[in-house]
């Protein structure tokens, strides 16, 4: 299974980070890398008007497709499969000769399988309906192959040798070519090319799981080895402080002065406490964040958590949702990505080896054997490490199969600032998309 996230840079160069998971390998799969470089093109006076008709095609032809959808789903309540609106392609050519002339085949395929992508994530709730195309504005047409690098030339079909400028060498297989116009008018290739994965030319691009430990603050697995992060020693320290003042200040009489001096002294080292952890978070964060492109951590309804008093006390103190905000905003800032996976995933439970899933695993059992292949667990390791292999399927999932209902959400760039963080997805504009191929 191949799948990519694209991230869109504003700079101009898309970060492209993919994973191929081999069912054979046990623990850890063969990781290959797409990267895409967008570079701008120099198309002739002659090549912008190919360029031109072949936007107005796939335009003509995404607008016919999605209102023949949205007709048929109006008549018969169900929605239009990617054959059927596939399989008008060839009468369409007819009845519209220039819609053969003007542009490569290949491009109008895509056209319906992005459309059919859109509608997936559609009705998966994690985008919105697709949209009628203006030729107003940005216009996209998508290469499935057959596009190829000369130097300082890009060759595509119907269309020929477009000059191009190059900022870094264009390595592995070319795997689809995106070409853009923008609204002023500057023309653009985002090329999409497969590589094997080499952790030096990579050292920032590892897809992390992480699980909340109530031991260590958080158990990181990277898909290769854990690491646990407990809290700091000086955090302790604080927090030592902060129960001791706090035992002082209950045991003072209502109303009066020395009361009211304890209960400065415990907002003081409350603040304290609070300002340290907050330290930590941030640098924890940062090393994570510069270390990956793609985090996936568990979605807990804190909440919901916190209302179980086994737990409360636990969880409030290592403010879970505070640490995932942090997490969420260092990687909008990288263009990587955090992926939320549902909470009621068996993540402690199940064998990252075989998938067998326990009946029960006390809170107090730290380490155990899997009495299907008989693996010997750590707790937290094999829940973080659950936590990123079913990260890697909710994402590579992103734009095919539906998503189980109860399943998971990929959060695109979408901090929206403290305590806000909106899910959204866009699933067919051109920038931010998440797709399988
Ligand atoms: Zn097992």
């Amino acid at each position: 299974m191949l799948s990519e996230i694209f991230f869109h840079k504003p700079s101009g160069i898309y970060a492209i980070f993919s994973v191929t998971e081999n069912n054979n390998s046990n623990n850890k799969g063969v990781i290959k890398v797409l990267k895409a470089v967008k570079v701008r093109l120099y198309p002739t006076p002659e090549q912008e008007l190919i360029l031109f008709r072949s936007f107005g095609c796939a335009r003509w032809y995404w607008n016919f497709a999605l209102n023949t959808c949205i007709q048929h789903y109006q008549e018969t309540g169900k929605s239009l499969k990617l054959a059927a609106y596939k399989g008008m392609l060839p009468t369409l050519k007819k009845e519209h000769p220039w819609l053969k002339e003007d542009c490569y085949s290949a491009v109008l395929q895509c056209v319906a399988i992005n459309l059919n992508k859109a509608y997936t994530n559609f009705f998966a709730g994690r985008a919105k309906h697709p949209r009628f195309k203006s030729k107003n504005g940005k216009q996209s047409i998508q290469y499935p192959q057959n596009v190829t690098v000369k130097g300082d030339l890009l060759f595509v079909p119907k269309i020929g040798e477009i000059k191009a400028v190059f900022h870094r060498e264009i390595v592995g297989t070319i795997k689809t070519v995106t070409i853009s116009k923008t609204p002023a008018e500057k023309y653009f290739a985002s090329i999409l090319c497969e590589t094997e994965d080499s952790s030096q030319d990579n050292p920032g691009g590892k897809t992390l799981g992480i699980d909340l430990g109530l031991k260590d603050f958080a158990i990181v697995h990277d898909g290769e080895e854990v690491t646990k992060y407990s809290n700091p020693r000086h955090l302790k320290r604080h927090e030592k402080n902060l129960v001791r003042k706090q035992q002082k200040l209950a045991g003072k009489t209502k109303g009066s002065k020395t009361r009211q001096k304890f209960r400065l002294l415990v907002a003081k080292v409350h603040e304290q406490v609070s300002n340290s952890r907050q330290d930590f978070w941030h640098k924890l964060s940062r090393k994570l964040v510069d270390e990956s492109q793609v985090i996936v951590v568990e979605n807990l309804n804190v909440k919901g958590l916190v209302r179980n008093r086994k737990l409360s006390k636990a969880i409030s103190d290592v403010g879970w949702g505070m640490f995932v905000n942090f997490l969420a905003y260092k990687l909008e800032r990288k263009e990587g990505k955090l992926v939320e996976i549902d909470r009621f995933f068996p993540s402690s439970k199940k064998c990252s080896c075989c998938g067998h899933v326990m009946n029960e695993l006390p809170l107090d059992i730290r380490e155990w054997d899997c009495p299907s292949c008989r693996t010997h667990h750590d707790r937290d390791g094999n829940a973080a490490l659950n936590i990123r292999t079913e990260g890697i399927r909710v994402m590579t999932m992103g734009g095919g199969n539906p998503v189980p209902a109860s399943g998971a959400c990929v959060r695109p760039n979408t901090y929206k600032g403290k305590g806000q963080r909106a899910m959204k997805l866009e699933a067919h504009t051109e920038p931010a998309r998440v797709g399988v191929r």
